[in-house]
Protein backbone atom coordinates (compact mmCIF):
# COMPACT_ATOMS: atom_id res chain seq x y z
CA UNK A 1 0.00 0.00 0.00
CA UNK A 2 1.27 3.56 -0.56
CA UNK A 3 1.05 5.84 2.22
CA UNK A 4 -1.36 8.24 -0.08
CA UNK A 5 -4.13 5.55 -0.09
CA UNK A 6 -3.94 4.51 3.62
CA UNK A 7 -7.57 5.36 5.71
CA UNK A 8 -6.97 6.14 9.15
CA UNK A 9 -9.62 6.69 12.11
CA UNK A 10 -7.61 9.07 14.87
CA UNK A 11 -9.43 8.03 17.48
CA UNK A 12 -9.23 9.39 21.79
CA UNK A 13 -11.03 11.30 24.16
CA UNK A 14 -11.47 14.85 23.47
CA UNK A 15 -8.20 16.67 24.21
CA UNK A 16 -5.80 13.28 23.44
CA UNK A 17 -4.20 15.27 20.56
CA UNK A 18 -6.39 14.22 18.05
CA UNK A 19 -6.07 17.36 15.86
CA UNK A 20 -2.40 17.84 16.70
CA UNK A 21 -1.46 14.48 15.42
CA UNK A 22 -3.69 14.87 12.51
CA UNK A 23 -2.06 17.85 11.19
CA UNK A 24 1.38 16.25 11.54
CA UNK A 25 0.12 12.82 9.76
CA UNK A 26 -1.88 14.96 7.14
CA UNK A 27 1.98 16.27 5.83
CA UNK A 28 3.62 12.60 6.31
CA UNK A 29 1.48 10.52 4.79
CA UNK A 30 0.18 12.87 2.28
CA UNK A 31 -3.61 12.10 2.52
CA UNK A 32 -6.57 14.77 3.56
CA UNK A 33 -7.66 15.70 7.16
CA UNK A 34 -10.93 15.53 7.65
CA UNK A 35 -12.25 16.66 11.07
CA UNK A 36 -15.97 16.45 12.20
CA UNK A 37 -15.08 19.44 14.58
CA UNK A 38 -13.71 21.62 12.01
CA UNK A 39 -16.18 20.92 9.42
CA UNK A 40 -18.92 22.11 12.42
CA UNK A 41 -16.67 25.16 13.60
CA UNK A 42 -17.18 26.23 9.52
CA UNK A 43 -20.80 25.96 9.23
CA UNK A 44 -20.90 27.93 12.79
CA UNK A 45 -18.92 30.71 11.39
CA UNK A 46 -20.84 31.04 8.74
CA UNK A 47 -24.22 30.94 10.22
CA UNK A 48 -25.39 28.06 7.91
CA UNK A 49 -29.27 26.20 8.59
CA UNK A 50 -26.58 22.83 10.22
CA UNK A 51 -24.37 25.04 12.09
CA UNK A 52 -27.23 26.70 13.39
CA UNK A 53 -29.04 23.19 14.08
CA UNK A 54 -25.25 21.93 15.10
CA UNK A 55 -24.84 24.96 17.90
CA UNK A 56 -27.20 24.02 20.60
CA UNK A 57 -25.36 20.74 20.78
CA UNK A 58 -21.48 21.52 20.34
CA UNK A 59 -21.83 24.39 23.22
CA UNK A 60 -23.21 22.24 25.89
CA UNK A 61 -20.72 19.48 24.86
CA UNK A 62 -23.23 17.06 23.45
CA UNK A 63 -23.00 15.03 20.40
CA UNK A 64 -24.52 16.76 17.02
CA UNK A 65 -27.33 13.70 16.34
CA UNK A 66 -25.90 10.85 14.04
CA UNK A 67 -28.08 12.09 10.96
CA UNK A 68 -26.44 15.41 10.91
CA UNK A 69 -22.85 14.25 11.33
CA UNK A 70 -23.61 11.31 9.35
CA UNK A 71 -24.42 13.29 6.65
CA UNK A 72 -21.79 15.93 6.37
CA UNK A 73 -19.03 13.60 6.74
CA UNK A 74 -20.00 11.19 3.84
CA UNK A 75 -20.67 14.10 1.85
CA UNK A 76 -17.55 14.97 2.09
CA UNK A 77 -16.20 11.49 1.85
CA UNK A 78 -17.85 11.21 -1.83
CA UNK A 79 -15.78 14.07 -2.93
CA UNK A 80 -12.69 11.15 -3.06
CA UNK A 81 -11.75 8.77 -5.73
CA UNK A 82 -12.56 5.16 -4.11
CA UNK A 83 -8.71 4.56 -3.88
CA UNK A 84 -7.80 7.68 -2.10
CA UNK A 85 -6.69 7.79 1.46
CA UNK A 86 -8.10 10.13 4.22
CA UNK A 87 -7.55 10.44 7.70
CA UNK A 88 -10.57 10.83 9.76
CA UNK A 89 -10.81 12.45 12.86
CA UNK A 90 -13.40 13.25 15.35
CA UNK A 91 -15.44 10.73 13.48
CA UNK A 92 -16.90 8.00 13.92
CA UNK A 93 -18.07 9.14 17.43
CA UNK A 94 -20.92 6.56 18.10
CA UNK A 95 -21.40 2.89 16.98
CA UNK A 96 -24.19 3.87 14.92
CA UNK A 97 -21.94 6.18 12.74
CA UNK A 98 -18.97 3.36 12.84
CA UNK A 99 -21.64 1.07 11.15
CA UNK A 100 -22.52 3.42 8.80
CA UNK A 101 -19.47 4.57 7.51
CA UNK A 102 -18.46 0.89 6.97
CA UNK A 103 -21.40 -0.02 5.20
CA UNK A 104 -21.08 3.17 2.92
CA UNK A 105 -17.06 2.80 2.26
CA UNK A 106 -17.52 -1.34 1.48
CA UNK A 107 -20.12 -0.71 -0.85
CA UNK A 108 -18.22 1.92 -2.87
CA UNK A 109 -14.89 1.50 -2.18
CA UNK A 110 -12.12 0.44 0.60
CA UNK A 111 -13.03 -0.02 3.99
CA UNK A 112 -10.76 1.83 7.10
CA UNK A 113 -7.28 0.12 7.37
CA UNK A 114 -6.44 0.97 11.22
CA UNK A 115 -7.68 3.35 13.95
CA UNK A 116 -5.03 5.03 16.02
CA UNK A 117 -5.84 5.38 19.48
CA UNK A 118 -4.25 7.39 21.47
CA UNK A 119 -5.02 7.03 24.87
CA UNK A 120 -4.22 9.65 28.14
CA UNK A 121 -5.93 9.92 31.20
CA UNK A 122 -8.54 11.32 32.63
CA UNK A 123 -7.02 13.86 34.89
CA UNK A 124 -4.54 14.91 32.24
CA UNK A 125 -7.59 15.57 29.23
CA UNK A 126 -9.24 17.86 31.99
CA UNK A 127 -6.07 20.21 32.13
CA UNK A 128 -5.40 20.23 28.54
CA UNK A 129 -8.77 20.99 27.73
CA UNK A 130 -9.15 24.38 29.83
CA UNK A 131 -5.59 25.72 28.37
CA UNK A 132 -6.24 24.80 24.76
CA UNK A 133 -6.30 27.63 22.16
CA UNK A 134 -6.89 27.01 18.27
CA UNK A 135 -5.27 28.82 15.80
CA UNK A 136 -8.09 31.31 13.63
CA UNK A 137 -5.80 30.36 10.65
CA UNK A 138 -4.00 27.22 10.74
CA UNK A 139 -6.20 25.28 13.10
CA UNK A 140 -3.38 23.90 15.12
CA UNK A 141 -3.86 23.54 18.72
CA UNK A 142 -1.81 24.64 21.83
CA UNK A 143 -1.84 24.70 25.51
CA UNK A 144 -0.64 27.79 26.57
CA UNK A 145 0.02 29.51 30.40
CA UNK A 146 -2.15 32.00 31.13
CA UNK A 147 0.99 34.90 30.64
CA UNK A 148 1.32 32.94 27.59
CA UNK A 149 1.28 34.85 24.20
CA UNK A 150 -2.09 34.30 21.93
CA UNK A 151 0.14 33.81 18.44
CA UNK A 152 0.29 30.61 16.91
CA UNK A 153 4.04 28.79 16.89
CA UNK A 154 2.92 26.70 13.77
CA UNK A 155 1.98 30.04 11.12
CA UNK A 156 2.12 33.19 14.02
CA UNK A 157 -1.46 33.07 13.24
CA UNK A 158 -3.96 34.85 16.04
CA UNK A 159 -5.30 31.85 18.68
CA UNK A 160 -8.63 31.68 20.48
CA UNK A 161 -10.43 29.75 23.12
CA UNK A 162 -12.99 27.44 21.86
CA UNK A 163 -16.37 28.30 23.52
CA UNK A 164 -17.10 24.50 24.18
CA UNK A 165 -13.92 24.26 26.03
CA UNK A 166 -15.20 25.49 29.55
CA UNK A 167 -15.66 23.82 32.99
CA UNK A 168 -19.33 22.64 32.36
CA UNK A 169 -18.73 21.47 28.76
CA UNK A 170 -15.33 19.52 28.97
CA UNK A 171 -16.83 17.31 31.58
CA UNK A 172 -19.94 16.63 29.84
CA UNK A 173 -18.12 15.56 26.30
CA UNK A 174 -15.56 13.52 28.55
CA UNK A 175 -19.01 11.87 30.17
CA UNK A 176 -20.83 11.20 26.67
CA UNK A 177 -16.89 10.03 25.61
CA UNK A 178 -17.19 6.93 28.25
CA UNK A 179 -21.03 6.48 27.19
CA UNK A 180 -21.30 6.60 23.49
CA UNK A 181 -17.73 6.71 21.97
CA UNK A 182 -15.89 4.06 23.60
CA UNK A 183 -17.87 1.71 22.20
CA UNK A 184 -16.71 2.42 19.09
CA UNK A 185 -13.17 1.19 19.92
CA UNK A 186 -14.70 -2.06 21.08
CA UNK A 187 -16.15 -2.27 17.15
CA UNK A 188 -13.02 -1.28 15.92
CA UNK A 189 -11.19 -3.72 18.16
CA UNK A 190 -13.30 -6.90 17.43
CA UNK A 191 -12.32 -6.09 13.77
CA UNK A 192 -8.44 -5.91 14.82
CA UNK A 193 -7.96 -2.13 13.45
CA UNK A 194 -7.07 -0.57 16.39
CA UNK A 195 -3.63 0.70 16.56
CA UNK A 196 -2.89 1.99 20.43
CA UNK A 197 -0.70 5.08 21.01
CA UNK A 198 0.51 6.51 24.52
CA UNK A 199 -0.72 9.94 23.94
CA UNK A 200 1.40 11.21 26.90
CA UNK A 201 4.17 13.87 27.23
CA UNK A 202 6.05 15.92 24.23
CA UNK A 203 4.18 16.08 21.07
CA UNK A 204 7.10 15.34 18.73
CA UNK A 205 7.81 12.10 21.09
CA UNK A 206 4.27 11.21 20.25
CA UNK A 207 4.55 11.80 16.70
CA UNK A 208 7.58 9.70 16.94
CA UNK A 209 5.68 6.68 18.75
CA UNK A 210 2.71 7.09 15.84
CA UNK A 211 4.71 7.16 12.99
CA UNK A 212 6.95 4.37 14.04
CA UNK A 213 3.81 2.16 14.54
CA UNK A 214 2.53 3.04 10.76
CA UNK A 215 5.42 2.46 9.34
CA UNK A 216 5.37 -0.98 11.56
CA UNK A 217 2.34 -1.07 9.79
CA UNK A 218 2.90 -0.66 6.63
CA UNK A 219 6.08 -2.69 6.23
CA UNK A 220 4.95 -5.99 8.08
P1 LIG B 1 -12.95 17.60 20.70
O1 LIG B 1 -11.73 18.43 20.49
O2 LIG B 1 -13.65 17.88 21.97
O3 LIG B 1 -12.70 16.17 20.45
P2 LIG B 1 -14.17 18.24 18.12
O4 LIG B 1 -13.51 19.49 17.67
O5 LIG B 1 -13.81 16.97 17.44
O6 LIG B 1 -14.03 18.10 19.70
O7 LIG B 1 -15.77 18.43 18.06
C1 LIG B 1 -16.42 19.52 18.71
C2 LIG B 1 -17.90 19.21 18.91
O8 LIG B 1 -18.53 18.93 17.63
C3 LIG B 1 -18.20 17.97 19.75
O9 LIG B 1 -18.17 18.24 21.15
C4 LIG B 1 -19.60 17.60 19.26
O10 LIG B 1 -20.60 18.45 19.80
C5 LIG B 1 -19.52 17.90 17.77
N1 LIG B 1 -19.08 16.70 17.02
C6 LIG B 1 -17.87 16.53 16.42
N2 LIG B 1 -17.80 15.31 15.83
C7 LIG B 1 -18.99 14.69 16.07
C8 LIG B 1 -19.53 13.41 15.76
N3 LIG B 1 -18.83 12.50 15.05
N4 LIG B 1 -20.78 13.12 16.18
C9 LIG B 1 -21.50 14.02 16.87
N5 LIG B 1 -21.06 15.24 17.22
C10 LIG B 1 -19.81 15.58 16.83
ZN1 LIG C 1 -1.54 28.82 12.91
Amino acid sequence: MTTGSVRLVLFGPPGAGKGTQALYLRDYLGVPHISSGDLFRAHLQQKTSLGNQASEYINQGLLVPDEVTIEIILDKLLTLQPTDGFLLDGFPRTEYQARILSESLTTKSKNIDKVIYIDVPIDELIKRLSNRYICSDCQAPQNLNPSDSKTCTVCGGELYQRADDNMSSVTTRLDVYQRETIPVLDFYRSQDLVITIDGTGPINCINKRVQSQIEKWLTQ
